[in-house]
């Protein structure tokens, strides 16, 4: 690391390296995995207080219904917790827009649940890199942004998801609503790799159940009768294989249903994934899927319905987005960060931002790793410098002459 320029000292020196850890360790000490409403109730209300020193309204939201399909293919719907908001100087003409998410994928009853300092200066714990510690660097960045003179002019929106581990189904409109009209867009991940090098470019994902339904009959009397729903369901994988193609992979990953040995199979649900690498591979992918469904509808006589899509839409990065990596860069050297950047197979909340032509860096939390694993670890002297970072960029891009 080399020397922090001497104008962006005292930005490093206002950030409370310590109130920023008692945070990070209050909120990884309670459970928010995405499924567990109380816990993400507990931490809603945590972070409310928390970034209710900043000016603006904080409102907790209700998710957007979402359902999803059980093994015998019947739709159910999915709970959700409370997303948070908060609104600064909405009136600004340029304004920004921050996101974050308060839920993990550790379950309320999974064995990581504790906080550990394995060594000097790192802490073991869930969430603590994704994203508790990016929380604590996007508050304590907007509390020495709001002291900087360039603060006044501009005005952001904050957003803190509920369930964007599970590909925030019900948030999804909330991002996209909440992007409309900002200049630019800031993510709170974890770097890409502990050094710090930020993700760049992503692919995007998308998750479908395709319900097969035929007939039953007896395996023995009169087979003839059946209308095999696992054997349609197998040629909807076989079938899923030969059209994927490099630019948009596809993995079918889960056969559900079937009957007893001696039953034909009246139901099977597929699931499966894609990764389209660009928008128009997703959408070359839905037309050929709608093809293939209706070859195997014909050729087993069954019916074939499609539930899922695309979520996650790929985040490639244009001259625009690529400004703002550039603004990071050069703020970073100030603080005496050298800070690269690679693209990356994972998906974030930054993927849906950047659908909606808005230019997002999106691993701008804390430097750490091994995440969703019970090794994640986050990197304590990071969550300074993130903040700086994070603090120096907004003062950047506030005045409009570099983006
Ligand atoms: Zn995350």
């Amino acid at each position: 690391m080399t020397k922090i320029d001497p104008a962006a000292a005292p930005l490093f020196e206002m950030i409370d390296q310590s109130a920023m850890l008692k945070q990070v360790e209050d909120w990884a000490g309670i459970n928010s995995g995405t499924a567990n409403l109380d816990g993400l109730a507990t931490m809603a209300d945590r972070l409310a207080d928390a970034f209710s020193a900043l000016p603006g309204e904080i409102e907790l939201v209700e998710p957007a219904a979402v359902t999803a399909i059980d093994a015998e293919g019947e739709e159910f719907a999915k709970q959700h917790g409370k997303h948070l908001v908060l609104r600064v100087r909405p009136d600004a003409e340029r304004r920004f827009v921050l996101t974050g998410h308060m839920d993990t994928v550790f379950p309320a009853d999974h064995s990581f649940q504790a906080l550990t300092l394995t060594e000097e200066d790192i802490i073991n714990g869930p969430g603590t890199a994704d994203m508790k510690g990016g929380l604590a660097v996007m508050l304590h960045a907007l509390l020495a942004f709001e002291r900087s003179d360039a603060a006044a002019k501009v005005g952001y929106d904050v957003l803190i998801n509920s369930d964007e581990e599970t590909g925030s189904l019900s948030s999804r409109s909330l991002i996209e609503a909440l992007a409309q009209a900002k200049a630019a867009a800031l993510t709170y991940e974890p770097s890409a790799l502990p050094d710090g090098t930020l993700a760049h470019a992503r692919g995007g994902t998308g998750n479908y159940s395709l319900i097969v339904r035929g007939r039953s009959a007896h395996a023995g009397r009169n087979p003839q009768d059946g209308r095999n729903a696992l054997v349609a369901a197998a040629a909807l994988a076989v079938g899923l294989k030969d059209v994927q193609t490099q630019n948009c992979p596809v993995n079918p990953a889960k056969i559900e249903g079937g009957a007893a040995n001696n039953v034909v199979p009246d139901i099977a649900v597929l699931r499966f994934n894609i990764r389209p690498r660009e928008p128009s591979a997703g959408e070359r992918f839905e037309a050929q899927l709608q093809e293939l469904m209706g070859q195997v509808r014909q050729a087993h006589e069954v019916s074939v319905e499609l539930h899922g899509g695309v979520t996650r839409p790929p985040k490639p990065v244009d001259g625009r987005a690529q400004k703002l990596f550039d603004i990071v860069h050069d703020c970073g050297r100030m603080l005496g960060q050298d800070i690269g950047w690679q693209s990356t197979g994972g998906v974030c909340d930054g993927n849906n931002i950047a659908s909606c032509g808005v230019p997002v860096v999106d691993t701008m939390g804390v430097r750490g790793g091994k995440i969703h694993s019970s090794d994640e670890f986050m990197i304590v002297s990071s969550l300074r410098e993130r903040a700086a970072l994070s603090a120096l960029v907004l003062q950047e891009i506030a005045s409009g002459d570099r983006l």
